[in-house]
Protein backbone atom coordinates (compact mmCIF):
# COMPACT_ATOMS: atom_id res chain seq x y z
CA UNK A 1 0.00 0.00 0.00
CA UNK A 2 1.28 3.51 -1.15
CA UNK A 3 2.06 6.34 2.14
CA UNK A 4 -1.09 8.25 1.40
CA UNK A 5 -1.99 11.45 3.16
CA UNK A 6 -5.06 13.92 2.53
CA UNK A 7 -3.79 17.39 3.35
CA UNK A 8 -6.91 18.51 5.86
CA UNK A 9 -8.92 20.77 4.50
CA UNK A 10 -8.45 19.48 0.70
CA UNK A 11 -9.76 16.66 -0.05
CA UNK A 12 -8.16 16.80 -3.61
CA UNK A 13 -4.73 17.33 -2.99
CA UNK A 14 -3.09 14.44 -1.02
CA UNK A 15 0.98 13.98 0.02
CA UNK A 16 1.87 10.51 -1.80
CA UNK A 17 5.06 8.54 -1.21
CA UNK A 18 6.23 12.05 0.15
CA UNK A 19 4.96 14.28 -3.06
CA UNK A 20 2.18 16.49 -2.81
CA UNK A 21 -1.00 15.40 -6.06
CA UNK A 22 -3.70 17.05 -6.96
CA UNK A 23 -5.92 14.40 -7.89
CA UNK A 24 -3.56 11.53 -9.48
CA UNK A 25 -1.11 13.84 -10.85
CA UNK A 26 2.34 14.59 -8.85
CA UNK A 27 2.83 18.37 -8.77
CA UNK A 28 6.44 18.22 -9.26
CA UNK A 29 6.16 16.13 -12.90
CA UNK A 30 3.58 19.14 -13.85
CA UNK A 31 6.29 22.18 -12.39
CA UNK A 32 9.29 20.62 -14.82
CA UNK A 33 6.80 19.71 -17.75
CA UNK A 34 5.26 23.70 -17.46
CA UNK A 35 7.76 25.67 -15.13
CA UNK A 36 6.79 28.15 -12.44
CA UNK A 37 4.25 29.61 -11.25
CA UNK A 38 2.03 27.09 -12.54
CA UNK A 39 -1.79 27.29 -11.02
CA UNK A 40 -3.03 23.85 -10.94
CA UNK A 41 -6.89 22.83 -10.52
CA UNK A 42 -8.60 19.82 -9.73
CA UNK A 43 -12.18 19.39 -11.55
CA UNK A 44 -13.22 16.94 -8.83
CA UNK A 45 -13.09 19.44 -6.31
CA UNK A 46 -15.08 22.05 -8.67
CA UNK A 47 -17.71 19.50 -9.12
CA UNK A 48 -17.95 18.49 -5.82
CA UNK A 49 -18.39 22.36 -4.89
CA UNK A 50 -21.23 22.64 -7.45
CA UNK A 51 -22.96 19.37 -6.05
CA UNK A 52 -22.84 20.88 -3.06
CA UNK A 53 -25.32 23.88 -4.12
CA UNK A 54 -27.29 21.08 -5.79
CA UNK A 55 -27.80 19.17 -3.04
CA UNK A 56 -29.57 22.17 -1.40
CA UNK A 57 -31.76 22.74 -3.48
CA UNK A 58 -32.94 19.86 -4.45
CA UNK A 59 -36.55 19.54 -5.40
CA UNK A 60 -36.25 23.40 -6.43
CA UNK A 61 -36.44 25.61 -9.05
CA UNK A 62 -32.73 27.05 -8.46
CA UNK A 63 -30.08 28.07 -10.76
CA UNK A 64 -26.63 27.92 -9.71
CA UNK A 65 -25.05 31.18 -11.46
CA UNK A 66 -21.35 30.77 -11.03
CA UNK A 67 -19.64 34.27 -10.72
CA UNK A 68 -16.81 34.56 -13.09
CA UNK A 69 -14.78 36.93 -11.99
CA UNK A 70 -13.45 34.36 -9.40
CA UNK A 71 -11.56 32.57 -11.96
CA UNK A 72 -12.83 33.46 -15.67
CA UNK A 73 -9.95 30.85 -17.46
CA UNK A 74 -11.87 29.26 -20.71
CA UNK A 75 -11.18 26.03 -19.17
CA UNK A 76 -13.21 26.87 -16.26
CA UNK A 77 -16.04 28.00 -17.35
CA UNK A 78 -15.90 25.04 -19.55
CA UNK A 79 -16.47 22.87 -16.64
CA UNK A 80 -19.91 24.74 -15.34
CA UNK A 81 -20.69 25.22 -18.76
CA UNK A 82 -20.75 21.09 -19.48
CA UNK A 83 -22.25 20.48 -16.18
CA UNK A 84 -25.12 22.70 -16.67
CA UNK A 85 -24.47 25.98 -14.64
CA UNK A 86 -25.64 29.34 -15.00
CA UNK A 87 -23.32 32.22 -14.71
CA UNK A 88 -22.81 35.92 -13.40
CA UNK A 89 -20.72 38.14 -15.28
CA UNK A 90 -19.82 42.27 -14.74
CA UNK A 91 -18.54 42.97 -18.00
CA UNK A 92 -18.94 42.55 -21.53
CA UNK A 93 -15.25 40.67 -21.79
CA UNK A 94 -16.63 38.31 -19.01
CA UNK A 95 -19.42 37.67 -21.60
CA UNK A 96 -18.05 37.39 -24.54
CA UNK A 97 -15.76 34.13 -22.44
CA UNK A 98 -18.83 32.67 -20.99
CA UNK A 99 -20.57 32.50 -24.55
CA UNK A 100 -17.38 30.75 -25.77
CA UNK A 101 -17.62 28.03 -23.25
CA UNK A 102 -20.37 26.78 -24.60
CA UNK A 103 -22.79 28.47 -22.18
CA UNK A 104 -26.50 29.08 -22.07
CA UNK A 105 -26.86 32.58 -22.17
CA UNK A 106 -30.68 32.34 -20.83
CA UNK A 107 -29.21 31.67 -17.53
CA UNK A 108 -26.73 34.46 -17.77
CA UNK A 109 -27.08 36.92 -15.48
CA UNK A 110 -25.32 40.57 -15.54
CA UNK A 111 -24.34 42.06 -12.48
CA UNK A 112 -22.14 45.16 -11.69
CA UNK A 113 -22.29 49.22 -11.14
CA UNK A 114 -21.32 50.43 -13.66
CA UNK A 115 -22.59 49.20 -16.71
CA UNK A 116 -21.92 51.12 -20.48
CA UNK A 117 -23.83 51.48 -23.47
CA UNK A 118 -22.01 49.44 -25.43
CA UNK A 119 -22.10 46.41 -22.65
CA UNK A 120 -25.94 46.56 -22.25
CA UNK A 121 -26.36 46.30 -26.13
CA UNK A 122 -23.89 43.35 -26.27
CA UNK A 123 -25.74 41.40 -23.44
CA UNK A 124 -29.07 42.18 -24.77
CA UNK A 125 -28.89 41.05 -28.34
CA UNK A 126 -26.73 38.05 -26.78
CA UNK A 127 -30.52 37.34 -24.98
CA UNK A 128 -29.22 36.76 -21.50
CA UNK A 129 -31.35 36.27 -18.70
CA UNK A 130 -31.35 39.01 -16.42
CA UNK A 131 -29.71 42.43 -15.92
CA UNK A 132 -29.33 42.65 -12.31
CA UNK A 133 -29.40 46.95 -12.33
CA UNK A 134 -27.46 48.79 -9.25
CA UNK A 135 -29.06 52.45 -9.57
CA UNK A 136 -31.91 54.37 -10.59
CA UNK A 137 -29.64 56.18 -13.21
CA UNK A 138 -28.83 52.55 -14.69
CA UNK A 139 -32.55 51.71 -14.97
CA UNK A 140 -33.36 54.66 -17.30
CA UNK A 141 -30.13 54.36 -19.72
CA UNK A 142 -31.03 50.55 -19.36
CA UNK A 143 -34.53 51.03 -20.83
CA UNK A 144 -33.54 53.50 -23.63
CA UNK A 145 -30.82 50.93 -24.75
CA UNK A 146 -33.76 48.19 -24.92
CA UNK A 147 -35.81 50.45 -26.57
CA UNK A 148 -33.29 51.44 -29.27
CA UNK A 149 -32.89 47.60 -30.29
CA UNK A 150 -36.56 47.43 -29.95
CA UNK A 151 -36.16 44.83 -27.30
CA UNK A 152 -37.15 44.53 -23.30
CA UNK A 153 -34.49 44.03 -20.88
CA UNK A 154 -35.60 41.20 -18.09
CA UNK A 155 -34.11 43.21 -14.94
CA UNK A 156 -33.99 42.56 -10.82
CA UNK A 157 -32.87 45.47 -8.87
CA UNK A 158 -30.14 44.68 -6.48
CA UNK A 159 -31.20 45.73 -2.97
CA UNK A 160 -28.85 46.63 -0.19
CA UNK A 161 -30.06 44.96 2.63
CA UNK A 162 -27.52 47.00 5.11
CA UNK A 163 -26.21 43.87 6.73
CA UNK A 164 -22.94 42.98 8.25
CA UNK A 165 -21.10 40.27 6.56
CA UNK A 166 -18.19 40.72 9.23
CA UNK A 167 -15.69 39.93 6.25
CA UNK A 168 -12.90 42.13 5.34
CA UNK A 169 -14.26 45.55 4.60
CA UNK A 170 -13.39 45.55 0.81
CA UNK A 171 -14.98 42.43 0.06
CA UNK A 172 -18.33 43.36 2.52
CA UNK A 173 -21.27 45.21 0.10
CA UNK A 174 -24.08 45.04 1.32
CA UNK A 175 -23.58 48.05 3.89
CA UNK A 176 -25.04 51.17 3.72
CA UNK A 177 -21.48 52.89 2.84
CA UNK A 178 -20.85 50.72 0.35
CA UNK A 179 -21.67 51.75 -3.93
CA UNK A 180 -23.17 48.73 -4.22
CA UNK A 181 -27.61 48.27 -4.89
CA UNK A 182 -30.43 50.53 -3.85
CA UNK A 183 -30.72 51.71 -0.47
CA UNK A 184 -33.39 49.20 1.57
CA UNK A 185 -36.03 52.25 1.62
CA UNK A 186 -35.65 53.19 -1.96
CA UNK A 187 -36.53 49.69 -2.86
CA UNK A 188 -40.74 49.94 -3.52
CA UNK A 189 -40.47 53.46 -5.35
CA UNK A 190 -37.41 52.33 -8.05
CA UNK A 191 -39.22 49.14 -8.60
CA UNK A 192 -42.23 51.56 -9.20
CA UNK A 193 -40.68 53.42 -11.51
CA UNK A 194 -39.23 50.25 -13.48
CA UNK A 195 -42.09 48.75 -14.02
CA UNK A 196 -43.47 51.61 -15.33
CA UNK A 197 -41.02 51.75 -18.27
CA UNK A 198 -41.59 49.94 -21.73
CA UNK A 199 -38.20 48.25 -21.98
CA UNK A 200 -37.63 46.83 -18.98
CA UNK A 201 -39.54 43.94 -17.79
CA UNK A 202 -39.37 43.41 -13.99
CA UNK A 203 -38.70 39.97 -13.43
CA UNK A 204 -36.88 39.32 -9.85
CA UNK A 205 -34.85 41.33 -7.35
CA UNK A 206 -31.34 41.17 -6.42
CA UNK A 207 -28.50 40.94 -3.44
CA UNK A 208 -24.87 40.43 -2.20
CA UNK A 209 -23.79 40.98 0.78
CA UNK A 210 -20.03 40.28 0.34
CA UNK A 211 -17.44 37.72 0.02
CA UNK A 212 -15.55 35.11 2.03
CA UNK A 213 -18.02 34.83 4.21
CA UNK A 214 -18.19 32.02 7.07
CA UNK A 215 -21.28 32.61 8.95
CA UNK A 216 -25.21 31.99 8.50
CA UNK A 217 -26.36 34.80 10.38
CA UNK A 218 -25.50 37.36 7.52
CA UNK A 219 -28.03 35.43 5.33
CA UNK A 220 -30.33 34.73 7.12
CA UNK A 221 -30.03 38.37 8.34
CA UNK A 222 -30.45 39.73 4.74
CA UNK A 223 -33.35 36.67 3.53
CA UNK A 224 -35.47 38.17 6.13
CA UNK A 225 -35.19 41.82 4.94
CA UNK A 226 -35.22 40.86 1.31
CA UNK A 227 -38.54 38.77 1.78
CA UNK A 228 -39.67 42.42 3.63
CA UNK A 229 -38.82 43.84 0.35
CA UNK A 230 -40.46 41.27 -2.03
CA UNK A 231 -43.72 41.22 0.45
CA UNK A 232 -43.87 45.63 0.05
CA UNK A 233 -43.53 45.43 -3.99
CA UNK A 234 -45.79 42.56 -4.49
CA UNK A 235 -48.08 44.95 -2.57
CA UNK A 236 -47.71 47.72 -4.85
CA UNK A 237 -48.89 45.16 -8.16
CA UNK A 238 -45.83 44.19 -8.97
CA UNK A 239 -44.44 40.10 -9.41
CA UNK A 240 -41.25 38.66 -8.57
CA UNK A 241 -40.47 35.61 -10.13
CA UNK A 242 -37.16 34.89 -9.24
CA UNK A 243 -35.12 35.36 -6.03
CA UNK A 244 -31.17 35.86 -6.64
CA UNK A 245 -29.07 35.69 -3.12
CA UNK A 246 -25.65 36.33 -4.40
CA UNK A 247 -22.89 34.85 -3.74
CA UNK A 248 -20.12 35.13 -1.10
CA UNK A 249 -20.04 31.48 0.87
CA UNK A 250 -16.64 31.47 2.35
CA UNK A 251 -13.94 28.66 2.02
CA UNK A 252 -11.30 27.65 4.36
CA UNK A 253 -8.08 29.27 4.14
CA UNK A 254 -6.76 28.37 7.25
CA UNK A 255 -8.99 26.85 9.73
CA UNK A 256 -12.30 28.97 8.93
CA UNK A 257 -15.41 26.68 9.11
CA UNK A 258 -18.32 28.18 6.51
CA UNK A 259 -21.38 26.53 6.60
CA UNK A 260 -21.57 24.31 3.76
CA UNK A 261 -23.78 24.95 0.52
CA UNK A 262 -26.09 21.95 1.46
CA UNK A 263 -26.62 22.62 5.14
CA UNK A 264 -27.19 26.93 4.18
CA UNK A 265 -29.52 26.06 1.89
CA UNK A 266 -31.72 23.93 3.72
CA UNK A 267 -32.03 26.73 6.35
CA UNK A 268 -32.81 29.37 4.16
CA UNK A 269 -35.17 27.58 2.44
CA UNK A 270 -36.92 26.40 5.55
CA UNK A 271 -37.00 30.42 6.29
CA UNK A 272 -38.53 31.07 3.14
CA UNK A 273 -41.25 28.58 3.08
CA UNK A 274 -42.33 29.83 6.55
CA UNK A 275 -42.39 32.83 5.46
CA UNK A 276 -44.27 31.99 1.79
CA UNK A 277 -41.81 32.63 -0.77
CA UNK A 278 -40.87 29.29 -1.15
CA UNK A 279 -41.84 28.55 -5.09
CA UNK A 280 -39.99 31.21 -6.59
CA UNK A 281 -37.32 30.22 -8.22
CA UNK A 282 -33.69 30.78 -6.76
CA UNK A 283 -30.97 32.28 -8.08
CA UNK A 284 -27.42 32.24 -6.46
CA UNK A 285 -24.06 33.64 -7.22
CA UNK A 286 -20.74 31.82 -6.00
CA UNK A 287 -17.99 32.43 -6.68
CA UNK A 288 -14.95 31.88 -4.63
CA UNK A 289 -16.84 28.81 -3.41
CA UNK A 290 -17.29 27.13 -6.42
CA UNK A 291 -13.02 27.51 -7.06
CA UNK A 292 -11.37 28.40 -4.27
CA UNK A 293 -10.13 25.27 -3.19
CA UNK A 294 -9.80 23.48 -6.66
CA UNK A 295 -6.28 25.61 -6.98
CA UNK A 296 -2.94 25.96 -6.19
CA UNK A 297 0.14 28.03 -7.62
CA UNK A 298 2.99 25.91 -7.53
CA UNK A 299 6.45 28.10 -7.24
CA UNK A 300 10.18 27.68 -7.13
CA UNK A 301 12.19 28.80 -4.68
CA UNK A 302 14.89 31.06 -5.93
CA UNK A 303 17.09 32.27 -3.04
CA UNK A 304 16.92 32.25 0.58
CA UNK A 305 17.96 35.51 2.36
CA UNK A 306 18.43 36.04 6.22
CA UNK A 307 17.81 39.44 6.96
CA UNK A 308 18.39 41.03 10.33
CA UNK A 309 15.22 41.01 11.36
CA UNK A 310 13.13 37.95 9.89
CA UNK A 311 14.41 35.60 7.26
CA UNK A 312 12.97 35.44 3.40
CA UNK A 313 12.17 32.75 1.49
CA UNK A 314 12.42 34.57 -1.92
CA UNK A 315 9.63 32.71 -4.95
CA UNK A 316 8.97 33.19 -8.40
CA UNK A 317 5.64 34.06 -8.12
CA UNK A 318 4.64 37.41 -6.83
CA UNK A 319 1.70 39.77 -5.92
CA UNK A 320 0.90 39.76 -9.69
CA UNK A 321 -0.01 36.55 -9.98
CA UNK A 322 -1.53 35.74 -6.18
CA UNK A 323 -2.51 39.67 -5.22
CA UNK A 324 -4.67 38.66 -2.58
CA UNK A 325 -2.15 39.06 0.33
CA UNK A 326 -1.07 42.23 -1.32
CA UNK A 327 -4.75 43.74 -1.29
CA UNK A 328 -6.58 42.25 1.39
CA UNK A 329 -3.52 41.16 3.88
CA UNK A 330 -4.96 37.77 2.88
CA UNK A 331 -3.54 34.03 4.44
CA UNK A 332 -2.62 31.45 1.77
CA UNK A 333 -0.96 28.00 3.22
CA UNK A 334 1.83 27.70 1.79
CA UNK A 335 3.20 23.98 1.84
CA UNK A 336 6.79 22.29 0.44
CA UNK A 337 5.70 19.94 -2.71
CA UNK A 338 8.05 17.17 -1.88
CA UNK A 339 8.33 15.99 1.93
CA UNK A 340 12.20 16.95 3.05
CA UNK A 341 13.58 15.97 6.74
CA UNK A 342 14.96 18.79 8.89
CA UNK A 343 14.21 21.56 10.70
CA UNK A 344 12.05 24.37 9.74
CA UNK A 345 12.91 28.24 10.19
CA UNK A 346 10.50 31.12 9.73
CA UNK A 347 10.89 32.95 7.06
CA UNK A 348 8.45 35.50 5.05
CA UNK A 349 7.60 34.01 1.60
CA UNK A 350 7.52 37.07 -1.08
CA UNK A 351 8.44 37.27 -4.97
CA UNK A 352 10.44 39.32 -6.66
CA UNK A 353 8.38 42.50 -7.46
CA UNK A 354 9.45 45.50 -6.04
CA UNK A 355 6.82 46.64 -3.66
CA UNK A 356 7.37 45.72 0.28
CA UNK A 357 3.66 44.57 -0.55
CA UNK A 358 4.78 41.93 -2.50
CA UNK A 359 4.41 39.04 0.25
CA UNK A 360 2.87 35.77 -0.48
CA UNK A 361 3.28 34.36 3.23
CA UNK A 362 4.35 36.43 6.15
CA UNK A 363 6.26 34.00 9.19
CA UNK A 364 5.84 30.73 8.15
CA UNK A 365 7.72 27.32 9.19
CA UNK A 366 9.34 26.29 6.28
CA UNK A 367 12.68 24.13 5.35
CA UNK A 368 13.47 25.30 1.85
CA UNK A 369 16.73 25.82 0.07
CA UNK A 370 16.94 27.21 -3.08
CA UNK A 371 15.43 25.02 -6.12
CA UNK A 372 12.47 23.48 -3.82
CA UNK A 373 9.10 23.56 -4.81
CA UNK A 374 6.59 24.96 -2.97
CA UNK A 375 2.51 25.33 -3.09
CA UNK A 376 0.77 27.66 -2.21
CA UNK A 377 -2.70 26.91 -1.48
CA UNK A 378 -6.65 27.65 -1.95
CA UNK A 379 -5.26 29.26 -5.28
CA UNK A 380 -8.44 28.87 -7.52
CA UNK A 381 -10.46 32.36 -6.39
CA UNK A 382 -9.32 35.44 -7.32
CA UNK A 383 -5.36 35.04 -7.96
CA UNK A 384 -5.45 34.22 -11.66
CA UNK A 385 -8.32 36.42 -12.72
CA UNK A 386 -6.60 39.34 -10.99
CA UNK A 387 -3.08 38.85 -12.30
CA UNK A 388 -1.14 41.37 -13.67
CA UNK A 389 1.73 42.34 -15.71
CA UNK A 390 3.08 44.30 -13.14
CA UNK A 391 7.26 44.69 -13.50
CA UNK A 392 6.78 43.02 -17.23
CA UNK A 393 5.93 39.66 -15.79
CA UNK A 394 4.09 37.65 -17.59
CA UNK A 395 1.12 35.95 -16.96
CA UNK A 396 1.14 32.12 -15.43
CA UNK A 397 0.21 28.61 -17.03
CA UNK A 398 -2.54 27.29 -16.21
CA UNK A 399 -3.05 23.08 -15.78
CA UNK A 400 -6.63 21.49 -15.27
CA UNK A 401 -6.46 17.87 -13.25
CA UNK A 402 -8.95 15.07 -14.00
CA UNK A 403 -8.22 12.20 -12.40
CA UNK A 404 -4.71 11.47 -13.92
CA UNK A 405 -4.79 13.81 -16.95
CA UNK A 406 -3.66 17.11 -16.59
CA UNK A 407 -4.71 19.48 -19.29
CA UNK A 408 -3.05 23.03 -20.08
CA UNK A 409 -6.17 25.74 -20.66
CA UNK A 410 -4.02 28.57 -20.23
CA UNK A 411 -0.46 29.15 -21.71
CA UNK A 412 2.68 30.94 -20.32
CA UNK A 413 2.32 34.65 -21.32
CA UNK A 414 5.58 35.80 -23.31
CA UNK A 415 7.04 38.96 -23.52
CA UNK A 416 5.96 38.94 -26.90
CA UNK A 417 2.07 38.64 -26.05
CA UNK A 418 2.71 41.35 -23.58
CA UNK A 419 4.44 44.04 -26.62
CA UNK A 420 1.70 43.26 -28.81
CA UNK A 421 -0.21 45.93 -28.32
CA UNK A 422 1.85 48.68 -27.68
CA UNK A 423 3.56 51.20 -30.24
CA UNK A 424 6.23 53.98 -30.50
CA UNK A 425 4.06 57.34 -29.86
CA UNK A 426 6.75 59.08 -32.90
C1 LIG B 1 -18.20 38.94 -6.62
C2 LIG B 1 -19.64 38.69 -6.74
C3 LIG B 1 -20.16 37.42 -6.55
C4 LIG B 1 -19.32 36.25 -6.12
O1 LIG B 1 -18.78 36.42 -4.84
P1 LIG B 1 -18.01 35.21 -4.13
O2 LIG B 1 -17.64 35.76 -2.81
O3 LIG B 1 -16.82 34.90 -4.96
O4 LIG B 1 -18.96 34.06 -4.03
C5 LIG B 1 -21.51 37.24 -6.74
N1 LIG B 1 -22.32 38.27 -7.09
C6 LIG B 1 -21.85 39.52 -7.28
C7 LIG B 1 -22.78 40.59 -7.67
C8 LIG B 1 -20.50 39.77 -7.11
O5 LIG B 1 -20.04 41.01 -7.28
Amino acid sequence: MTDRTVLPGHPHIARIAGDLHVEGVPLQSLAREHGTPLFVYSKQWMLDALNAYRRGFEGRDAWVCYAIKANSSLGILRVFAEAGCGFDIVSGGELTRVLASGANPAKVIFSGVGKTRAEMKQALLANIGCFNVESEAEIDVLNAVALELGRRAPISVRINPNVDPKTHPYISTGLKGNKFGVAHDRAVPVYRHAASLPGLEVIGIDCHIGSQITASAPYLEALERVLDLVEAIEAAGIRLHHIDFGGGLGIDYNGETPPHADALWKLLLARLDIRGYGDRRLIVEPGRSLVGNAGVCVTEVLYTKPGEDKNFCIVDAAMNDLPRPAMYQAYHQIVPVAEKNGAPTTCDVVGPVCESGDWIGRDRALNVTAGDLLAVLSAGAYSMSMASNYNSRGRAAEVLVDGTRAHVIRRRESIEDQLRNEQFGT
